[in-house]
């Protein structure tokens, strides 16, 4: 079985210090919690901004070229940048990160109901970002939250907008999105194109059981506390020890963690 991509995504839009003291939001933090996840097995770091003084989402391209740069010099991870957006961000609020030319960037190809707020994803601005992409060499991510969202992924190819092979990843289990279950991972993995490579994301307590199965089928893995805070029921996380936790399953389960240099290779970077 192909080597064991994980993917952390340490600090996402919503949880605060308030809620765990352990979420890295400024630059220094995040790119210290890069050196640590690194050392502990990630592979790919997913990478959101925040606002220093209110924890609130950033689209400030100052704070994420701070991230970025603090990244590329501490460590050999491949970096991902986001491209998701809170409700009102448009375009122009979303794309300016990508002059940044990491290697990847997540990519939505579909709108989502959050529990309190409309995640929208209109076809323009999907093309758009995809387009920017292609144009800078930034691999996509796509982040599917439903099953039709492999179809618009794959529309993108169609319209010369992104190049095979694709890589998804899964994210399972959010209100409103698509359910955490074994049967939907074995659906999603067979409607994606055969070459395509595949990671499972699972929120919150689901995130350890979509790992394991993500593993045992042959997928790739993403952690951290953008999805999940908790290491079992009431206990809080760190974003190393998330990753470590996937490095022992993986270890007793057999299957090898990739380096980031691996990586890159799986996924044709
Ligand atoms: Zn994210």
């Amino acid at each position: 079985m192909e080597k064991l991509i994980i993917t952390v995504a340490p600090t996402g839009s919503l949880p605060t210090k308030k809620v765990t003291p352990h979420v890295p939001i400024t630059p220094e933090e995040i790119v210290r919690t890069a050196v640590a996840c690194e050392a502990a097995g990630a592979a790919v770091i997913h990478i959101h901004a925040r606002n220093p003084v209110d924890e609130s989402p950033s689209t400030d391209f100052a704070i994420f070229e701070e991230i970025y740069l603090g990244i590329k010099a501490k460590t050999r991870l491949i970096t991902q940048i986001s491209t998701g957006g809170r409700a009102g961000m448009g375009y122009e609020a979303r794309n300016e990160r990508l002059r940044l030319k990491p290697e990847m960037a997540s990519l939505t190809t579909g709108s989502v109901n959050f529990p309190n707020s409309v995640y929208e994803n209109s076809p323009q601005l999907i093309e758009a970002l995809a387009a920017d992409m292609k144009r800078l060499s930034i691999k996509p991510e796509m982040e599917i939250f439903d099953t039709s969202m492999i179809s618009n992924a794959s529309a993108l190819v169609s319209k010369g907008l992104a190049a095979p092979p694709l890589h998804f990843d899964f994210v399972m289990g959010l209100k409103g999105a698509i359910p955490a279950t074994i049967e939907n991972i074995v659906h999603l993995k067979n409607t994606i194109p055969p070459d395509a490579t595949w990671t499972v994301a699972g929120v919150g307590p689901t995130q350890l059981s979509m790992n394991t199965h993500a593993l045992l089928m042959g997928g790739h893995v993403r952690v951290g506390l953008e999805d999940n805070i908790y290491f079992s029921k009431g206990e809080l996380t760190t974003n190393e020890r998330l990753v470590e936790r996937v490095v022992g399953l993986a270890g007793i389960l057999g299957r090898e963690i990739a380096t980031p240099d691996e990586a890159r290779e799986i996924m044709h970077l």
